[in-house]
């Protein structure tokens, strides 16, 4: 532990000394106003590194550049592109090690899924750099008296607002889309965690991706992902958060007509029926809420259980939870880092009275961990009614809901019964329960006997409050392109 916080304060040092600056036309810059935010520490506290803060004259700036980069880059031929792209997941990966240690003291996630966050961000990268040649590709349709093509092309400019939970991943599953589709870029990271998106516009340039095609305005929300939003010169925007913003950021844009792509909340259920082979079962529910700090948009936050087993699979759950191990991010056993921000954190503990007031039953954790920093017990409440704050919002932290289910039918009235739809896990062994439920649920990704295991090429994306479009092999094109038809006569 020792020899990594070391390591990671020597990758944090050039922060300290130029602060986070903006990244424009592949120049790294002050906010106009010259004013700039703390980014903390969530392990201590501590300063990691003053931030630019953007504003409506930055945004505009970083627009004009991917405006004047949109011309040679949506014409650089996408063998070209896919060229450009593979050298930028190379050097992810020649830097992984500096992405995850940052990442670890920006936003408290522990190492162990950090390491593998940061090797996923150069896959995602690879994978829609093979994805460049064929994007534009479409077909053509005939009929006696005409002949159509229908081909796609880069929507043009577009912007990218991205949440504070495993930031760089996160950013490279928009932003590697856009580019292997031609358009340019201007990403608005979050504020509580903007450290690895200057990283990655360091790494591309450094890659060969032509100055402007991606840039960077750091900011809070209101500001520079207001002005983002609304600015004409941008056509579509990518935005992962909390489904409030999501709102909001469809009416900013409605004077402009943006596309959006909305990655929303979630308060996945996962389904444990008495038939399912219990072991697996157990460590998947814990393992889903549990890791990566439970901030995480597909984490299991309510545990639906057969009442026939309720009482000793909840058990089993608390014992897991008891048993994990809590601590510094940059300790490679640590499974729970710290919550990533106080204001964060007191939202978190904040569930902890609710729950007791609603009549539910602390399980395990329940409580503030330590000191110092933002550390939070792992959590499971018990004897939970669906209707319950704690079983209906998103807390986004290492804390479980467990209510129990008579039958089938009650099970996915329970399961559907949230404003969210983004994933549903579901554990069975009886093959035609799994087809009934799937067929029923509303999600719009299920894992059966599985946890969140990912295949690039397959659609990712929620229902109802957890989003509008999907990510994911052609699904991100869709987004990312104008889909042009032309007419010939025959
Ligand atoms: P958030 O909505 O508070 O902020 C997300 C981003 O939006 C930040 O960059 C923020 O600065 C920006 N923003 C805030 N207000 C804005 C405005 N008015 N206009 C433009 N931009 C604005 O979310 P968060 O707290 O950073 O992240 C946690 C949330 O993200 C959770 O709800 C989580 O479920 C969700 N999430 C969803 C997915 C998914 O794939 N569905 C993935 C990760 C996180």
């Amino acid at each position: 532990l020792e020899d990594n916080i070391a390591r990671a304060q020597g990758y944090l040092a050039r922060f300290r000394e130029t602060g986070v600056l903006n990244h424009i036309a592949g120049v790294s810059v002050p906010a106009a106003s010259g004013a700039t935010f703390d980014s903390l520490s969530p392990v201590d506290l501590t300063v990691l590194a003053p931030v630019a803060r953007g504003g409506a004259e930055d945004v505009d700036r970083a627009v004009a550049a991917a405006q004047a980069a949109f011309r040679g880059w949506s014409q650089t031929p996408g063998a070209e592109r896919r060229r450009i792209l593979i050298k930028v997941a190379e050097a992810i990966e020649a830097r992984a090690e500096e992405i995850a240690f940052t990442e670890c003291l920006d936003t408290g996630q522990a190492l162990r899924f950090m390491s593998k966050a940061a090797i996923r961000g150069a896959a995602n990268f690879r994978y829609f750099a093979d994805q460049a040649p064929g994007a534009e590709d479409g077909a053509v349709t005939r009929t006696p008296t005409q002949m159509n093509t229908t081909s796609r092309r880069p929507i043009g400019p577009v912007g990218v607002i991205t949440p504070w939970n495993t930031p760089f991943m996160l950013s490279t599953w928009k932003i590697a889309p856009a580019l292997a589709a031609g358009c340019t870029v201007v990403h608005k990271p979050a504020e509580f965690s903007p450290l690895t998106a200057k990283l990655l516009v360091e790494i591309a340039e450094a890659a060969g991706l032509p100055p402007g095609v991606l840039n960077v305005v750091n900011g809070v929300g209101e500001e520079a992902g207001k002005a983002l939003t609304e600015h004409p010169g941008i056509r579509a925007i990518a935005f992962v958060g909390e489904s409030r913003t999501g709102s909001r950021i469809m009416a900013q844009g409605a004077a402009t007509l943006k596309r959006v792509h909305f990655e929303l909340g979630g308060k996945n259920p996962v389904i444990v029926f008495d038939d399912a082979d219990l072991d697996r079962a157990v460590d998947a529910a814990a393992f889903m809420i549990y890791s990566l700090n439970g901030e995480r948009c597909t984490s299991s936050s309510r545990l639906l259980v057969q009442e026939t087993i309720y009482d000793a699979f909840t058990a089993r759950v608390a014992e897991v939870a008891g048993r994990i191990k809590v601590g510094h991010p940059l300790d490679p056993e640590t499974v729970v880092g710290p919550l990533i921000h106080p204001e964060h954190e007191a939202k978190v503990l904040s569930y902890f009275d609710t729950a007791r007031k609603e009549g539910a039953t602390i399980a395990a954790g329940g409580e503030k961990l330590g000191a110092e920093g933002c550390y939070v017990a792992p959590t499971l409440f018990t004897q939970a009614r669906n209707d319950m704050a704690i079983a209906q919002e998103e807390i986004f932290g290492p804390v479980l809901t467990a209510i129990p289910f008579a039958d089938e039918a009650e099970a996915l009235a329970l399961a559907n019964g949230t404003d969210y739809g983004l994933a549903a896990y579901l554990w069975t062994d009886d093959l035609n329960r799994a087809i009934r439920m799937t067929d029923a649920l509303e999600a719009g990704m299920m894992w059966v006997n599985s946890e969140n295991i990912r295949h690039l090429p397959t659609p990712f994306g929620g229902v109802k409050a957890s989003g509008i479009g999907r990510d994911g092999g052609d699904w991100s094109f869709d987004f990312y392109m104008e889909t042009v038809n032309v007419c010939f006569p025959r």
